[in-house]
């Protein structure tokens, strides 16, 4: 039986990196869900669909052919066999995606993906908001990284400058507590930190630190 690792936390916690280092090191794959929404939120923009339609969304999501490759550098994200993975780490498409991940229609079929994703991944970590507690109950270990919004919003900002976007402190922060506020707050699969979850600050600890503690806790 394969085993699962499941890593949720708030934007900019570190998950993306942690969870990509943890796969490499126990040599399992890893998948990012949010890519997956992110994805379907691009799809939908550039097809000029209303992101507030969840049926019309749902029937574009089954004509598109989604595929998500696990790489070293990150997940890339194939459209109809196109490259997408730049473009889903834009700005609009950030803002837009609640839209989609606050439709329980849209949800679940996102659901049905990363457990078709996991039954053919074999071991795998995969990283979300709602790994742990919805999609992946019966994970084998279950870890939730969370950080001060300030912390978070400087990571992210580094990250966007990094990428030669421009990105304004104040603004990216707004960006951040704005996406909490809808993460936590959805009716559907809002962000939680389940029960067994082993929780983690990554606040003050860089992400080899992180990875050890997990590392450590699965020797447990
Ligand atoms: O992690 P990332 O920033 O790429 O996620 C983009 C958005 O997708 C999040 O703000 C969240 O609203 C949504 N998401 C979700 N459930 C997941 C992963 C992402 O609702 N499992």
């Amino acid at each position: 039986k394969s085993r699962i690792i499941t890593i949720d936390g708030p934007a900019g916690s570190g998950k993306s990196t942690v969870s990509r280092e943890l796969a490499r090191r126990l040599g399992w794959s890893f998948l990012d869900t949010g890519a997956m929404y992110r994805a379907l939120a691009f799809a939908a923009a550039e097809a000029g669909q209303d992101l507030a339609d969840e049926k019309d969304v749902a029937k574009l999501a089954g004509r598109q052919n989604f595929e998500f490759m696990p790489k070293s550098e990150g997940i890339k994200v194939f459209l109809d066999g196109r490259d997408i993975s730049s473009e889903i780490r834009r700005p609009e498409v950030t803002a837009s995606v609640s839209r989609i991940a606050s439709s329980p229609l849209l949800r679940s079929l996102m659901v049905e993906m990363q457990r078709e994703f996991a039954k053919k991944a074999g071991d795998v970590v995969t990283e979300g908001r709602d790994q742990g507690s919805v999609v992946f109950p019966d994970a084998d270990v279950k870890f939730y990284l969370d950080a001060a919004a300030e912390i978070r919003a400087k990571r992210r900002a580094a990250e966007l400058e990094a990428a030669g976007q421009n990105a304004d402190f104040q603004e990216v922060m707004k960006a951040i507590e704005q996406r909490d506020r809808a993460d936590k707050s959805r009716e559907v699969a809002p962000l939680v930190c389940p029960k067994e979850a082993v929780i983690i600050d990554t606040g003050n600890i860089s992400i080899k630190q992180v990875t050890e503690k997990m590392l450590s806790e699965l020797k447990e």
